[in-house]
């Protein structure tokens, strides 16, 4: 490869600690098909150790796009020597085939004259990170701007969902200017994703055995083949879920599998939301293509006063799980109450039928509230008497007792508490006999629960949990996009991502 031909689109950035393991952790990247790779020079005890390191490897994978980087304790990185010193490594990287050198503005502004006859051998990639937060990026792009690159790489912290969308506005503001742009850590996961499709020149990812080199990473494996941002264009529409903490969410698997098998051109992604964000979040869905988005724990009940309509079944209940934009307003609605009543209604004749419902939370209020709109009536238990009268009178329904619970039989129950979810597996809220002929657990990690199992084993008929999340997701899928939901897609996604 010419040093000076384009650079791929995702580079994997290797900092480990022995030229042995670099030159290892890099074979396997390369057999994983990986053609881009960052040589953290300054993670090696003596970076000039990786000199010959790059030339043997080169040999080997010619096609290997090849960036090196020896950045300065100064500026967070690990290299102790003088600034004539890592020029010296990086033009030493350069000659030994490195197709590109990252040096940080610290340095770079320093020798900008040094810098213009390595440029004409490779591609310079002048790069800014602030490791604490994003402050205004205007008068650091004017800094960088100062010294002549090929790339000028904008790397930020951020804190609060507005602080991804900023860093991703510089594009917009500078379309001329080669720009890679994005925010660390969890929060700013949604720029890793969308740069290259917002004119980043490049993105960012973990290796896909080893830890990466920064927070937020993740595997190029995970980039391209869930989030697909080889294929998503400018123009996605971005989907995602509302939460904190949100890392374990099923619904990114899920969905993207979803728009996959429809080819729609959207991505969903997992949005890290604080309690104290939701209005800034908002603001963010007005810089991004944002068209929708799921809104799970601690946000149901807060997202409503953000919206513009909310549907009347939802703000009965007092919870929102699914916004969409339409006309240019939010609307919200709740698919989970949907999804307890249409499993049960395959089952039983939800208007002529007792429904036992056990818990008094967020997921209980939905069920008790279409329940109750279905015909049902209902009786609700749970582990604290006062909580659950005072839920039971707010919806019309019977209240008892755990110890109540022993001559009474109804037509189906619902369990609506984390009782029995991985790792408490063995919970179980009922001792004896399960009290109906149809068991519907909203717990679904793990698939089968001790409930139903137990269930099971006295012959009812179960409803697990995974049905109603796949419910209520597809009822999702189907308002954002107009289309039916591809059900066995995105239960095969369900079931790999539980496993
Ligand atoms: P929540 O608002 O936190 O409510 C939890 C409820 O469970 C409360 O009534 C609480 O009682 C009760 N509870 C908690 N620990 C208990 C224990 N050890 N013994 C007895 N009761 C206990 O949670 P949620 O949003 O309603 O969710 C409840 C469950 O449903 C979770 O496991 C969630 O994952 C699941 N869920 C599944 C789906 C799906 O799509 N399958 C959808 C929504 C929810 P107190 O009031 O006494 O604390």
């Amino acid at each position: 490869m010419s040093t000076r031909a384009a650079l791929p689109k995702v580079c994997i950035a290797l900092g480990l600690p022995t030229v042995d393991k670099l030159l290892e952790q890099a074979s396997k990247e390369v057999a994983a098909g990986e053609s881009f790779l960052e040589f953290r020079l300054d993670y090696l005890p003596r970076p000039e150790a990786g000199l010959k390191a790059i030339q043997d490897f080169l040999g080997k994978h010619p096609d290997v796009s090849l960036l090196a980087t020896c950045r300065r304790h100064q500026n967070h990185g690990k290299y102790d020597g003088l600034i004539e010193d890592q020029i010296r490594i990086l033009d030493a990287a350069i000659d030994a085939g490195a197709h590109a050198i990252d040096v940080e503005i610290e340095t770079a502004e320093k020798i900008v004259a040094r810098l213009e006859p390595m440029r004409a051998k490779a591609h310079l990639i002048v790069s800014w990170h602030d490791y604490e937060g994003t402050p205004p990026l205007e008068p650091v792009l004017r800094r960088m701007l100062k010294v002549p690159a090929d790339g000028y790489k904008v790397v930020t912290t951020a804190r609060k969902p507005s602080d991804a969308a900023r860093v991703l506005a510089l594009k917009k503001a500078h379309p001329k200017v080669p720009l890679i742009l994005l925010a660390m850590s969890e929060t700013g996961f949604a720029s890793r994703v969308l740069c290259n499709a917002q004119g980043s020149l490049y993105t960012y990812a973990a290796p896909n055995a080893v830890e990466g080199t920064a927070s937020g990473q993740v595997s190029a494996r995970l980039l391209r083949q869930l989030y697909r941002i080889d294929k998503i264009t400018k123009a996605a529409k971005v989907y995602g879920v509302v939460a904190d903490p949100v890392r374990h969410s099923l619904s990114p698997n899920v969905h993207n599998r979803a728009f996959q098998a429809r080819r729609l051109d959207a991505v969903y992604l997992p949005f890290l939301v604080k309690p104290a964000q939701l209005k800034d979040f908002l603001g963010f869905c007005e810089s991004l293509p944002v068209q929708g988005f799921s809104v799970t724990i601690p946000h149901k009940q807060k997202i409503i006063r953000y919206l513009d309509a909310v549907e009347p079944l939802a703000r009965r209940i007092g919870a929102v799980n699914t916004v969409w934009k339409k006309a240019g307003k939010w609307r919200g609605t709740n698919t989970d109450a949907l999804a307890v009543t249409k499993p049960l209604s395959k089952r039983i004749k939800l208007n002529r039928s007792t429904v036992l419902l056990v818990g008094n939370g967020g997921a209980a209020r939905g069920a008790a509230f279409a329940l109750a709109d279905a015909g049902a009536k209902v009786v609700i238990t749970g582990r604290n008497a006062d909580r659950v009268r005072a839920f039971a009178k707010l919806c019309g329904a019977e209240a008892l007792v755990r110890a109540e619970l022993k001559d009474r039989k109804f037509d189906a129950l619902v369990h609506a508490t984390p009782m029995g979810m991985f790792p408490h597996v063995n919970e179980c809220f009922f001792d004896g006999d399960l009290p109906a002929d149809v068991v519907f657990d909203m717990v679904y990690n793990p698939l089968e629960t001790e409930l139903i199992r137990r269930a099971s084993a006295q012959g009812s008929a179960v409803i697990p949990g995974l049905e109603m999340f796949l419910a209520q997701a597809a009822e999702q899928f189907e308002i954002w996009t107009g289309e039916s939901a591809p059900a066995s897609v995105m239960e095969k996604a369900a079931r790999e991502a539980l496993k």
